[in-house]
């Protein structure tokens, strides 16, 4: 049984309700969770508001990066047990959850070894005045996440809060949170003070909204599709806070004639399988110039026509998806697009012997997908591609840009002016030029424009996302 983590304590629900934790990989439950109310999330927000007027609040940032540091240590010498724990939560392949968990203890690393390095400033202003501007944590940051990277998110949303001294409510999703409830026990071990950290378990609707509506909160930063994320921000407006909003994508994968192809080709599979396309960057549309369309499209049909999911275990090209909801959604696509005569280009296969209760999909590819359709605009979040052919650069520009979303862009082309050329114009937050994806990425400020969402995470720029910033001017007299 899954319990909340609120001030230190592990605690039930106020209303003793639960909810089952379900293997995607088997459709089985093997836990409960904590339901998590308004009444348990106000019980959060005081806890963490007295941290931070108490114990956390005074300690130095060089003592809350060293904190930090003992986490990150923490949770590499765990490390095979928490990656079990993420791939049976989220039913992701081993191989993955052991990179995750990698991931995790690089932002605590990370973020712990700059604590204490945003330095303020000293601006001359009249002669007889001393001006500084300081870095001050907003105070209880409210923190929403989604399931398919919940150890990941936890190191890219939560750490950085705390390193700049916030104190900390956590609402991970509902379809995956152990290991963020684990993080919380080596949070303790490391000697968090008690408070600085505080996680409420439940549905969005109920826990969700109750903490997006405290009138305690100073901050909120919500990664989740742009749905929810539109109800976050006006909650947000009410209260007048900030609120940063990291949301879905549509991102392309542009590959030109003159491109390395046999690089591009075996990027292309990986940025649409990784975590079974539940991805919010996942390289979702392949746009391919039109005279290498054929040639490098069938390349990448075989690719598809290889590949597997599976169960964590069986650690293939992807597992299944998080849940019953998630896959009929997928399949919708998949039949909406063959219905509307697509031509569905390749499937893989779901392994033999899979649990027949878990929810696969195998990797799927259409194309030509007509511009407009929605498998060109609609993020699926799930492993399926849409290849569109583009004459020219110009074009290629048009057709990257021509969705809602704006996260990531991938251009492949042996034409270093034409790199830069595109890089400039992409509406969007990340690019990536003969390559695509970062892996972890923890140094490099990510984030979205358009429907992706705004504000910026991972890198030290995040830190400043996690801070007021105060101008001090003080008279001194001749
Ligand atoms: P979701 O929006 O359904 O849920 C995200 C979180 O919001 C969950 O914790 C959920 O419980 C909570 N929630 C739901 N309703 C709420 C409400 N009314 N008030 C407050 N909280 C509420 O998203 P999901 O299905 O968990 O994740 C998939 C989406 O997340 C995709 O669109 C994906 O692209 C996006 N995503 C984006 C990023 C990014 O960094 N840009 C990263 C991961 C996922």
């Amino acid at each position: 049984m899954q319990q909340h983590f609120i001030g230190g304590q592990w605690v039930a629900s106020a209303s003793g309700e639960t909810l089952p934790v379900i293997d995607p990989s088997t459709g089985e439950t093997f836990d409960q969770l904590a339901r998590g109310n308004a009444e348990d999330i106000d019980r959060a927000v005081r806890a963490a508001r007295a941290a931070r007027e108490g114990a956390w609040g005074r300690l130095t940032a060089t003592e809350r990066g060293r904190i930090l540091c003992r986490m990150s240590a923490l949770i590499l010498e765990q490390h095979e047990e928490l990656a079990q724990l993420e791939a049976r939560d989220t039913g992701k392949p081993l191989t993955q959850a052991r990179a995750d968990i990698t991931v995790a203890a690089r932002y605590c690393e990370f973020y712990g070894g700059a604590a204490d390095k945003l330095h303020g400033e000293q601006i001359p202003y009249l002669n007889d005045f001393h001006v500084v501007v300081m870095h001050e944590p907003y105070g209880v940051t409210a923190h929403i996440l989604p399931w398919n990277y919940p150890a990941q998110m936890f190191g890219r949303s939560v750490v950085p809060a705390l390193a700049m001294g916030n104190a900390v409510v956590l609402k991970p999703s509902e379809d995956a949170c152990l290991t963020p409830l684990a993080f919380c026990r080596i949070a303790e071990q490391a000697g968090l003070p008690a408070g600085a950290l505080n996680v409420v378990t439940g549905l969005g609707e109920e826990a969700g909204a109750a903490l997006t509506a405290h009138p305690d909160i100073n901050f909120v930063t919500f990664t989740g599709s742009p749905e929810v994320g539109r109800l976050v921000q006006r909650a947000a407006g009410d209260r007048l806070i900030k609120c940063v909003l990291e949301l879905g994508g549509k991102s392309p994968q542009i590959v030109f004639a003159d491109a390395d192809l046999d690089r591009a080709e075996a990027t292309i599979l990986k940025a649409i399988t990784q975590n079974a396309g539940q991805t919010c960057s996942a390289g979702s549309r392949l746009l391919v110039q039109r005279s290498v369309h054929d040639e490098f499209v069938a390349r990448v049909v075989k690719r598809f026509e290889g590949s597997r999911a599976g169960s964590p275990a069986m650690d293939l090209d992807c597992g299944p998806l998080i849940n019953a909801a998630q896959k009929q959604r997928v399949e919708g696509f998949i039949r909406r697009a063959i219905d509307s005569g697509v031509p569905m280009l390749a499937q893989g296969r779901v392994a033999a012997g899979v649990p027949a209760g878990g929810y696969y999909v195998a990797p799927t590819v259409f194309g030509p997908v007509p511009r407009g359709h929605e498998l060109a605009c609609d993020e699926v979040f799930g492993p399926v591609l849409s290849i569109i052919p583009f004459d020219d650069e110009e074009d290629a520009v048009r057709l990257a840009n021509a969705t809602d979303f704006g996260l990531l862009a991938g251009i492949w082309t042996r034409d270093g002016s034409r790199l830069i050329r595109m890089a400039k114009r992409m509406e969007c937050g990340q690019v990536y030029l003969n390559c695509y994806g970062a892996g972890g990425g923890v140094e490099l400020p990510f984030g979205g424009v358009k429907h992706s969402g705004h504000g910026r995470e991972k890198g030290f720029l995040a830190l400043e996302e996690f801070c007021v910033i105060k101008t001090v001017v003080q008279f001194h007299g001749e």
